[in-house]
């Protein structure tokens, strides 16, 4: 059985990219689970979605715990707890990350103890070209296994994709077809593992652990008024920066659209952004009347930042 684990942001098209695997497993003759999981939150929230393909039936279920691949769409996502992307790493899984940093570097940092593989379509990608990541990932990933084959993918993400403008799919093909044939010297590199048959499953040896009740042992979550300790701004890929020349201080149009009441109004009248808790979902610069919100690239604006100009 093939075990992969997509780790994005939400937006990225991780989703997509595991329904496109899913789809071209199946079409080669296996079964197949693919899933999402996700919070309430949005737009650059990390989310991750799996996939298992197996032979036989596929009794496994739940998360991912053991992945055989693990494909990172945003290599920003690796230092954060809280994504999981390490999670259950062995030396038998193979890292994909779309990164400008080589494998060597990563490998030292993470002290990772199976191969890591780039995926450069981040060094070269400007915003126009960002919706493609997902079928992107999807492609990359199917040339690492060359159990799938390059028309089996074409026909999955033409049927994932249906609903979309012929246009549309074409891009999309394009770029997974390239991110396919660039994997070419790692092609079968991710190894296909035995699956857990029903039949000689044992139960583990339970103990039972006995709790404090859930308002005591329960985490933070379970208090009131916590939800400021959770920075959404470290999500953020794109930042909303505020031209005063332009802004009328209409403070109660951003403010109220705001979904995170990230937007409030300084002393002056004009708005001032939280960036804590900012997670950059760009619905205030859609909803300024005069356009004086402008998104510019978090990291762009972190530069700007290290050269002492403000953002
Ligand atoms: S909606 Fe636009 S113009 Fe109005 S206060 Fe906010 S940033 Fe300024
Ligand atoms: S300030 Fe703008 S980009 Fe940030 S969370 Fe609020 S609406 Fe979204």
């Amino acid at each position: 059985m093939y075990r992969i684990r997509l780790h994005g942001r939400g937006g990225q098209g991780m989703k997509t990219a595991s329904r496109i695997l899913g789809t071209a497993f199946f079409i080669e003759g296996f079964e197949v689970q693919d899933a999402q999981r996700y919070g309430a939150e949005r737009r650059g929230a990390p989310i991750f979605a799996y996939v298992r393909a197996g032979r036989e039936p596929i009794n496994e279920r739940g998360v991912i715990n053991n992945p055989d691949l693990v494909v990172v769409a945003d290599d920003t996502l690796v230092p954060i707890p809280a994504a999981g992307v390490m999670q259950g790493i062995t030396e038998g899984t193979v890292l994909l990350i779309d990164s400008a940093i080589a494998p060597e570097e990563w490998q030292q940092r993470l002290n990772a103890p199976g191969p890591v593989i780039i995926l450069p379509a981040s060094q070269r990608r400007d915003a126009s070209e960002a919706a493609y990541l997902g079928t992107e990932c999807a492609g990359a990933t199917a040339g690492l296994i060359d159990i799938i084959s390059r028309s089996a993918l074409e026909e999955a993400i033409r049927q994932e994709l249906s609903l979309m403008s012929l246009k549309v799919v074409e891009e999309n093909l394009k770029f997974a077809l390239a991110a396919y044939d660039k994997m070419a010297d790692h092609a079968g590199i991710v190894s296909e593992q035995d699956g857990m048959p029903a039949r000689t499953y044992e139960p583990p040896n339970w103990i039972d652990v006995p709790t404090d009740d859930v308002s005591v042992s329960g985490p933070a979550i379970y208090s009131g008024a916590t939800s400021v300790k959770v920075r959404t701004g470290l999500w953020r890929v794109m930042r909303p920066v505020i031209d005063h020349e332009r802004c009328n201080r209409c403070t109660w149009v951003c403010g109220s659209f705001c979904p995170d009441g990230a937007i409030n109004v300084g002393e002056d009248g004009y708005p001032q952004i939280d960036l804590d808790h900012c997670k950059g979902c760009m619905i205030c610069v859609a909803q300024c009347p005069p356009h004086a919100i402008e998104a510019i690239a978090e990291k762009d604006a972190a530069a700007l930042e290290r050269e002492g100009e403000p953002a």
